[in-house]
């Protein structure tokens, strides 16, 4: 960042000595007309300021793919069977394709360690307008030409409720969601953790133990910085992390990671991958204040052309962070975050209304843990500013029900903490 400071001092308009300099390197490598990695092809393409041919560049990507998608292994011995998760959008394209050739190709090891079961796609119908008809048979398509069996979700089925089945349907139950919430970025934060929810409870009825997602650097870096201004910067390393376990026994991995958005697109372009371009809450918004993720996005993208490393900082710094052990952690009810130890012991005991049984004398069951839980008590800090926002009413009735476990687990522990030992004793 110190460039830039030189750069404000120069007020009379003139070219530093250093930059020109700097400049005229930048040209010489661009009109270099051999590639600097096989040296013997025609140069035709930039890949982090060197000048190299197509296959060069092909093969830079495949490499970095791969140390990626290594490092999303938790057990080295064992094949694992993946579903990709697939928005429709370049990078997810991408990871498919990128994935299919590695596994396919004999040279290297990826058959050997993965395998791919299935893409899930999550239909967003609803949120944002109905996908045509077009758009399904495009999706479906992809994942036909590589001979994947293919599951799209509704979004809707978040609602699902067997308990308690009710006559509204999926669709105004969305409506009623989003008409709920008072801003985009509560929208765009729920609908976020919610589709991944879906992802991962989808990934777990049908068998699977890891979910590969598309995330490039560029996304990742917003996601990174937006997460911290929503106050939910005690979760990074849990939400960007390659060995996520925020969803219990299934994974998710991000092995494109690497590669920032114009790199997938060169690729997309030079392999012909097509994307389906599906719209999001922020298309076609004209309001650079749409929400927090749209300005991070923004002010992302802006030092990311002034300062090229700026995206793989940000990245590089992340991946040290590690969430602390918790003992008997709790999870939050809407978006299934760590709890910090504070929040859940402050709510231990809790204002939840008991139901039906008391624990007078000769009660005898164990309906004293029937509680209908304040699902504010047990939220983490970030779906606190959403519960703020919008009424506990229109929230999916998982988030209650998650609510109500919570509760009672706080509360059967508070009944026994005088009996449980300290660590010490
Ligand atoms: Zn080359
Ligand atoms: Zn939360």
């Amino acid at each position: 960042m110190s460039e830039g400071g030189k750069f404000e001092d120069n007020s009379c308009g003139e070219v530093p000595p250093e930059e020109a300099r700097r400049q005229a390197d930048r040209l010489k490598k661009k009109i270099s007309d051999i590639c600097v990695k096989c040296r013997t092809e025609k140069s035709t393409l930039l890949f982090r300021k060197e000048s190299i041919c197509w296959p060069c560049y092909e093969d830079q990507i495949i490499r970095k793919f791969k140390t990626q998608l290594n490092a999303t292994r938790k057990n080295k011995s064992q094949l694992e069977k993946v579903l990709i998760a697939f928005s429709g959008g370049p990078s997810s394209r991408a990871l498919i394709h990128i994935l299919n050739e590695c596994i396919l190709g004999r040279s290297n090891q990826a058959s050997a360690f993965f395998e791919i079961g299935g893409i899930i796609h999550i239909d967003e119908s609803g949120v944002t307008k109905p996908e045509t008809a077009e758009e399904k048979e495009k999706l479906a398509q992809v994942a036909a030409s590589y001979n994947i069996p293919y599951h799209s979700v509704p979004f809707g089925s978040i609602f699902n409720d067997s308990e308690n089945p009710t006559q509204e349907t999926n669709r105004e139950k969305i409506e009623k969601l989003m008409q709920g919430c008072t801003t985009n970025t509560t929208r765009e934060d729920i609908i976020f953790h919610m589709r991944n929810l879906l992802i991962a409870n989808t990934a777990r009825t049908l068998g699977y133990e890891k979910v590969l997602f598309g995330t490039s650097a560029s996304r990742m870096a917003t996601t990174l910085i937006s997460l911290v201004c929503k106050g939910r910067g005690y979760n990074v390393a849990q939400e960007i992390g390659n060995n996520d376990t925020k969803y219990g026994d299934v994974q998710f991995g991000y092995p494109m990671r690497d590669f920032l958005g114009k790199e997938v697109s060169v690729y997309n372009h030079h392999k012909h991958l097509e994307d389906v371009f599906l719209p999001s809450l922020d298309t076609k918004t004209s309001d650079p204040k749409f929400s927090i993720d749209h300005l991070t996005e923004s002010f992302i993208e802006g030092l990311q052309v002034d300062f090229s490393h700026t995206v793989h900082t940000l990245l590089r710094s992340s991946v040290k962070l590690t969430m602390p052990k918790i003992d008997q952690p709790m999870t939050c009810s809407i978006c299934a975050a760590s709890l910090l130890p504070s929040t859940t012991s402050q709510s231990i005991g809790g204002e939840g209304k008991e139901d039906s049984c008391c624990g007078e004398n000769g009660c005898g069951g164990e309906e004293w843990l029937v509680v209908v839980a304040n699902i504010s008590d047990y939220v983490c800090g970030g779906c606190h500013r959403v519960m703020n926002e919008i009424s506990p009413q229109v929230l999916p009735p998982y988030v209650q029900h998650n609510a109500d476990r919570n509760g009672r687990s706080s509360r059967l522990r508070s009944q026994i903490e005088d009996y449980l030992l300290d660590d010490g004793e």
